[in-house]
This record gives structure tokens, sequence and C-alpha cells, in this order.
């Protein structure tokens, strides 16, 4: 089973002679439109092409519902950090480990309904939008947390215009409850005058007020986000090779690099080969959010992969090959077109430079290292960094 380069070229929208590139980039010649390539094949060159050729192709397999994948955001300090760690620590595993959890980027709190939630750890909204402008559409609902005693802050509307944007529902924890000064129908007040349509004023916007510091409401939130999950019928494919994305990754001095993965569909085996951005590994073990090692991976699990020859970043996708040779030969190409896209873009920036006149100074080159103990974090500050929108910056 196989498909002709012309059907690609329908399926995915590119020209034949794009796809020939790509493909020569993969290593393998194919000169005739009327010639055949594996499915395998079409998927990869899809994936390079941002096209998902499987879905389209084949559609059916076992479709269960999965549990939401939740970020939370807001302005700084009202709370976000104190939330995360006050339900980290709801959180089953956390209990089995006594209190213990490895922080892997995300965790999961299960209930006593069986019903549970995956958390991404990395609050902020640079981590969020980091994902994003890497096609990683993880989120499903953002918890927006306002300080009942501070209100609406210039980052909690910038965080209401990222999930507008992203098209993720809402569910807002008015946080800091427990304060003298906390005005809830205050904060109420300025959202609903925002535009954000609560629950209380005839909207569909959950509003739950908390206190991430004496753990006051925190259950009320989890149901309403359960709530939120039901409305949206949220489901994936569980069957067949895993669609994945990264949400933090490291070094272990021991281990190697390490990189924690949510999975968008399917099911991810160890043992697979696995083509993580640029970056490719056979997956040595996977790792669950207290650090047990586990077989397989499903839908908005949480999992540490080991194994990666190489650090990929947050946002990157996880694709499942069926050989290394396959595995070294996309990431090889995505290494390429990196770094074309790279040279590509200070050669852009040189032509601006050069646009500005004659008067522009020499250039100094000042290399910076961006240090931080996750992967997550040092892809905010570099991204911080290139958006840096002056002729004078370039990366
Ligand atoms: P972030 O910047 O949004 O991550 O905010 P943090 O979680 O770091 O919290 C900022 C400050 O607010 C810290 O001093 C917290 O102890 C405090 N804080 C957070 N949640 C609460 C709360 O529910 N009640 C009170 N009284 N203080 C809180």
């Amino acid at each position: 089973d196989g498909m002709t380069l012309r059907d690609l070229s329908k399926r995915s929208g590119a020209k034949i002679n794009a796809l020939q590139s790509i493909l020569a980039d993969l290593g393998e010649r194919v000169e005739s439109e009327f010639d055949s390539i594996t499915i395998d094949l079409a998927e990869l060159v899809g994936m390079e092409l941002g096209v998902n050729i499987r879905r389209m192709h084949t559609g059916e397999g076992t479709v269960e519902p999965r549990p939401a994948v939740v970020t939370v955001m807001g302005h700084v300090d009202h709370g976000k950090t104190s939330l995360l760690d006050s339900l980290r620590q709801t959180s089953v595993a956390a209990k089995e480990a006594g209190g213990i959890t490895q922080h892997i980027g995300a965790f999961v709190v299960e209930m006593q309904s069986g019903a549970s939630i995956t958390f991404l750890d990395t609050p902020g909204h640079a981590a969020f939008s980091a994902m994003r402008a890497r096609g990683a559409a993880v989120t499903d609902i953002v918890v927006l947390v306002v300080a009942a005693d501070d209100g609406v802050m210039p980052q909690t509307l910038e965080a209401m215009s990222h999930a507008k944007v992203a098209n993720v529902p809402i569910v807002v924890a008015i946080n800091k409850c427990d304060k003298s000064g906390a005005d809830p129908e205050r904060v109420r007040i300025q959202l609903g005058s925002e535009g954000l349509l609560l629950e209380d004023m005839g909207g569909d916007v959950q509003v739950v007020e908390i206190s991430a510091l004496s753990k006051l409401g925190l259950d009320k939130l989890e149901e309403a986000l359960l709530l939120q999950a039901e409305i949206m019928d949220l489901k994936a494919r569980t069957d067949g090779p895993a669609q994945a994305f990264v949400v933090e990754a490291r070094v272990d001095r021991g281990r190697g690099p390490l990189a924690t993965t949510i999975v968008k569909s399917g099911t991810l085996v160890s043992g697979q080969y696995i083509v993580v951005g640029a970056e490719w590994g056979r997956i040595r073990s996977l790792r669950d959010t207290v650090g047990k090692v586990t077989e397989s991976a499903k839908p908005a699990m949480p999992v540490e992969i080991e194994g990666l020859r190489g650090l990929p970043m947050a946002g990157d996708d996880v694709v499942v090959v069926d050989s290394e040779e396959r595995a070294r030969m996309l990431s090889q190409g995505r290494k390429k077109k990196q770094e074309k896209d790279r040279l590509r873009k200070i050669d852009e920036n040189m032509t601006e430079e050069a646009e500005i006149g004659e008067e522009t100074p020499e250039r100094v080159e000042m290399p910076i290292i961006v240090k931080a103990d996750v992967q997550g974090s040092v892809q905010a500050v570099t991204d911080a960094l290139r958006s840096l929108n002056s002729p004078q910056v370039f990366s």
C-alpha cells in the first residue's frame, strides 16, 4: 500500500517538485509523478509540509475520551505557581510518593471518580506562545488566575487574548480569596466589562473562588475543569502510532537528554524509533510523572522519554518512524532545513541593515548563552530575545 507522488500532491496541495525536493532531503529519489512511495514516507513528507497524511488516509481507529490538558495563566504574582504547587500536592501520584513528585513539566490530578486532568507545569504566556508558534496546540483549557485583591491587570488581558487567538476556553480562578482585601465581585465586573462572558452573568465562562495558599476551592476548580472538558467532549485516537509534543526537555548527567511529552493521539511505546523536532532516538524508557517506568503512554498522559541523541525544544513534535535509518534521515532533513532557515533570516536582517543607511556602524557580535534548569525556560528567553524587533539585534 502506497501512493503516487501525484496523489500526494493532490492531497497535500504541494507541487510535485516541492515534494521531490523534500523526498531528496529524506534520501529518496522519485523521478516521476506516477512513481509510488510508501504511506510511511508520504506521512513523513506530509509532516514536513504540516499536513497530516495518515489521518486523511485512515480516519478510523479506536477513539476514546481523553483527559483535558490545562495551562495556568495570569498576571505576575497573582498566584500561578502557588496554584500549580497546591494542585500538584492533591494529585494521587503525589500522595503515593509521599508528597514528592518530580518536576517534569506536567502532572496529573486524579479524581475519586477516576477522571483525571493533566496540568502543564510551566505557567506563563511565553511558554504558551512558544508552543503555539511551533504549532503545538496541546492546551485544551486555560485557567485564568486573577488575584482578588489586585483585580484585572495587563497580563490578565494578555492571557485572555492568547486564549482567544488559540480558541481555547477559559475557566476563571479568582485567587487569594483568603485575604482581607479580597473583592471577588469587583474582579467579576472587571472581567465582564473586558468582554468575558461569565456564567453568573448569563455566559458560559465558569468562575471559581479559590485560595492557592490555604488550598480553598481547589476541588471546585477541578470540578469546573472536568465539566468544561465534558462539554468539549475531548476524544483521541488511542491505537496506532503516536503523535505527541514536547512540553519540556533537559539533559540529565547520567541519563542524557530527557524530553517530557504529551501524546495527542495514538500510543507511544517503549522501544520505538522517534524523531523529535530535529533530533532522533530510540525510546529506551518511558517514565510517568512519579518516575515510574511504563511501557506505553496514551493521549494526554505526560511521559518522560529517555533515549534521544540530542536535546529537542519545547513545542517540538514527536513522530514515530519504523526504522533507525528513517529516523536518521528525517532528523538530518530537518536539521538541514533549520540551518537554511537560520541563514535566510540572517540574510534578511543584513539586507534590512544595509537599507538603513551608510552610517551603519560596524557590527559587533555578542554571543549570548542562555542557561536555565529546563529547556522550556530557555526557549521562552531566547524567543523573547529574538523578538527584539530592532535592526540592531539579530540572531
Ligand atoms: P505567580 O507570579 O503568578 O506565579 O505568583 P506566585 O504563585 O509566585 O505568588 C505570588 C505571591 O502571592 C506569593 O508571595 C504567594 O505566596 C502569594 N499567594 C499566592 N496565592 C495566594 C493566596 O491564595 N493567598 C494569599 N494570601 N497569598 C497568595
